[in-house]
């Protein structure tokens, strides 16, 4: 595949409308959130002949059976993380790596774990080629990253069949965990504060379809 790393006026273009889309019919309200969906060139991520789906509103594979999520999916999750400069963020499932890229650009210090090879060296060229610098791990994250813990936020970009509890121990008290949670076709986007010690409250929300979190507390 054939990488290039230049952004054209085409593809500046199809960003911004990409943002449009987002806050006029995704309803998508976070203007930090969207300046950055604005500045991330996500066709970087895509072979050049496919530069014209690269700001499409859809998922897209990115090998090894796995996708670069819908941009629409990585606004609505990142919104609800409201991140603050700072930020201490672990999020499970590197993939392409541009979720991470949209979490550097609001300011936080990124952890952010693949268990497939292929792709956490891809993403790592990728993003240090870019100018990222987030802490890059391979391996399971369905058990989180103890030793980096504890974090402000986590962030699971892969469908769970429930929170892992050992994941919720590493969330700081005042911290918020995003992630999606469910069988293998469908998963209600979840969010989990810590809001002392020993409590956690958690929400429900809308339903989406992710490829499965795959690990030892995971399917
Ligand atoms: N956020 C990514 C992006 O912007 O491209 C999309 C992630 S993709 C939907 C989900 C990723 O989670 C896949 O790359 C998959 O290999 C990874 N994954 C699944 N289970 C995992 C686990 N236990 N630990 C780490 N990564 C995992």
């Amino acid at each position: 595949m054939a990488f290039k790393f230049v952004d054209n006026y085409r593809e500046r273009g199809a960003r911004k409308k990409l943002v449009t889309q987002l806050r006029d019919e995704r309803k998508i309200e976070d203007k930090r959130v969207l300046d950055a969906i604005g500045k991330v060139q996500r066709h970087f991520f895509f072979d050049e002949t496919f530069w014209n789906q690269a700001y499409r509103d859809i998922a897209f594979p990115i090998g090894e059976g796995q996708t670069i999520s819908q941009p629409y999916t990585v606004a609505y999750q990142t919104q609800l993380l409201n991140i603050r400069e700072g930020d201490k963020v672990l999020e499970i499932g590197t993939g392409s790596g541009y979720q991470t890229c949209i979490l550097l650009e609001l300011g936080a210090v990124v952890y952010t774990i693949e268990r497939q090879e292929k792709l956490y060296q891809r993403a790592k060229l990728f993003l240090t080629k870019m100018g990222y610098r987030p802490n890059f791990f391979l391996g399971d994250g369905s058990r989180g990253i103890a030793e980096c813990a504890p974090y402000d936020k986590i962030l699971v970009t892969a469908g769970a069949p429930f929170v892992p509890e050992i994941m919720l121990k590493q969330l700081k008290v005042g911290g918020t965990m995003v992630i999606p949670v469910g069988d293998e076709k469908s998963q209600k986007m979840v969010t989990v504060m810590r809001v002392s010690d020993t409590d956690y409250e958690r929400i429900e929300l809308d339903t989406f379809r992710f490829v499965p979190l795959v690990g030892d507390q995971a399917w």
